[in-house]
């Protein structure tokens, strides 16, 4: 026997239609490639959304097909999103961080037919253009004022391509499981890999992330997700804040601190989000340059650890709470969020901070434990670490074209590559990569944790910390800093800095000031790079 209620498939149009319906006059505004600020609102956005798909349809694109971007968060991008996966097809977002190579790779494996792109990549596209395999059609995402005037690409419009469509041109009706959309993950090791969305994953995530103790957003929030949408759905903005009729503004191609700054005071922003380093950033330009973050009540930083002097600084200096977050591309990508619970909420500030360093608790949604090498779950007394695994609804099941070959245990869990505790309070916290722990004469030393009080040092702009071989202790680590700019930064200012803030043993051997550190195509330290460089390092006198 069934339960008797509808049966209403679980679809992305369907959240952008309900924004246009019920908030529908709400903004969506937009930094443009053109170098305008663009105005525009949800009802505006789901036409014009809706004529993508229509101009899609017209050109022989069906449901299942593939259909990539190259974009920063803009109004298009969102229409296309939408308009792509609202008739069928697959809003592949293509990262144009990563290297030629890679995106070759990911576009001709996962088989785009047509390619969105911003006026930022057209000499990207025309470079890769005679090694992409599969993609039939070049749509520059611009009008015909900016079309380029000499180029060796056949490009389409985006202005012109939906120009002749319909603004009521109908949606498609899918199952709820049907491809929306597709991302790859970074491949720091190996091909990168495809992770495929579902319509019904995409709003059940959606949906979660307005949560209270997610984001808390609604109709009266403005939000300006600085993730971005082809890395792990922008956090889901597009989708959430549509589903909440929440304001949306879009930094397209601009990161840097001044213009987020006056983007979020200008636009009233009461919710940002980022990866740490852009939050760095804005941190250093505000204490340089003095500004205020005006209506900012909450950044959602993740993708990183966020260092306790992060989480200290925005609130003391600038009133604005931070709220940490957990997640990867295979998990849509929330898993944890950092808001406290009833019981830290009582806590003293600084106790306080010893939770908000943690990645978070579950959001419903997600299932998560951790087990030890036997693959027996462990205890969650906030001490005992292992591999983190999870299992829910927005979580993947196996990688695009079942590259990876099974990747679920026999009971659904996925190992997130992560190890962990989870403590009483419910709270997961990251002890590393389980690649990049550092094994010290038996005992584990968390490269994360060192990395984040060294950040707090004086002078230190960013740190990186590695395992080296040491003939005694098996590993131990070796600690990299960047310096601010005019700071001098040496070894015994950053132990003395550490002395009492960390465990004796885990101490850095060596700290070596360095011009630049490696970073991923999203922005995370480069972990694979440094031990390449520093493989035939070895500590003074060991
Ligand atoms: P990639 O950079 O590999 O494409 P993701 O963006 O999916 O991948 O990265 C996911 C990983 O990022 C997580 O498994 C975890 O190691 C790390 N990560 C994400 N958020 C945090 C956080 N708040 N603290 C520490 N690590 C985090």
């Amino acid at each position: 026997m069934l339960g008797t209620m509808q049966d209403w498939p679980l679809l992305v149009w369907k959240l952008i239609d309900h924004a246009a319906t019920f908030h529908g006059d709400r903004e969506v505004v937009s930094l443009t490639c053109e170098g305008v600020r663009h105005r525009s609102d949800w009802r505006t956005v789901r036409g014009r959304a809706r004529q993508v798909a229509e101009a899609l349809r017209h050109m022989g694109i069906v449901p299942g097909d593939r259909v990539a971007t190259l974009a920063w968060n803009t109004y298009r991008h969102v229409e296309s999103w939408y308009g792509i996966s609202g008739m069928g097809g697959v809003a592949h977002t293509i990262n144009p961080r990563l290297f030629d190579d890679q995106i070759v790779y990911i576009a001709n494996h996962a088989e785009d037919r047509v390619l969105f792109f911003d006026l930022t990549f057209v000499k990207l596209v025309e470079r890769l253009a005679p090694r992409f395999t599969t993609i039939e059609h070049y749509v520059l995402l611009t009008d015909r004022a900016h079309m380029p005037a000499d180029t060796t690409l056949d490009i389409i419009c985006y202005e012109d391509f939906i120009a002749g469509e319909s603004a009521d041109a109908p949606w498609t009706e899918l199952d709820e499981k049907a491809p929306a959309g597709l991302c790859y993950t970074s491949g720091t090791t190996g091909n990168p890999k495809g992770v495929q969305y579902s319509h019904r994953s995409n709003v059940l995530h959606a949906m979660a992330a307005s949560m209270t103790d997610t984001f808390g957003m609604g109709a009266r929030t403005t939000v300006l997700p600085i993730a971005p949408m082809y890395h792990a759905n922008a956090w889901s903005m597009p989708y959430t804040a549509a589903a909440c009729g929440a304001k949306l503004v879009l930094n397209g191609p601009n990161f840097d601190a001044p213009t987020l700054q006056e983007l979020i005071v200008s636009e009233d922003v009461d919710l940002a989000l980022a990866v740490p380093t852009v939050w760095l950033s804005m941190l250093q330009h505000l204490e340089a340059n003095g500004g205020n973050l005006g209506k900012l009540e909450r950044t959602a930083i993740g993708g990183s650890a966020v260092p306790r002097s992060m989480i200290e600084s925005f609130d003391r200096l600038h009133g604005v709470r931070v709220l940490q977050l957990w997640g990867m591309t295979e998990m849509s990508p929330l898993g944890t969020v950092g808001s406290p619970s009833p019981h830290v909420h009582a806590m003293t500030y600084d106790e306080q901070l010893d939770y908000r360093i943690k990645q978070g608790r579950g959001i419903f949604g997600v299932e998560m434990k951790i087990v030890g090498d036997d693959g027996a779950e462990l205890v969650r007394d906030g001490k005992a670490f292992g591999r983190l695994l999870v299992r829910g609804p927005w979580i993947v099941e196996s990688y695009f074209k079942g590259d990876g070959g099974q990747v679920l245990d026999a009971d659904g869990w996925f190992d997130t590559g992560d190890v962990a505790t989870l403590c009483p309070l419910g709270y997961m916290q990251i002890v590393d990569r389980s690649k990049d722990v550092i094994k010290s004469g038996g005992e584990w030393i968390s490269s994360i944790d060192l990395e984040n009080a060294a950040v707090g040092a004086p002078g230190v702009a960013e740190a990186a910390v590695i395992g080296i071989h040491h003939p005694k202790w098996d590993e131990r680590p070796l600690l990299l800093v960047r310096q601010k700019d005019g700071a001098t930064v040496t070894k015994d200012t950053v132990l003395a800095y550490l002395d009492g803030k960390i465990a004796k043993w885990w101490t850095p051997d060596e700290v070596l000031v360095v011009d630049e550190l490696p970073h991923t195509a999203t922005g995370k330290l480069l972990k694979t790079e440094l031990r390449e460089r520093y493989k035939d390092y070895r500590f003074p006198g060991a």
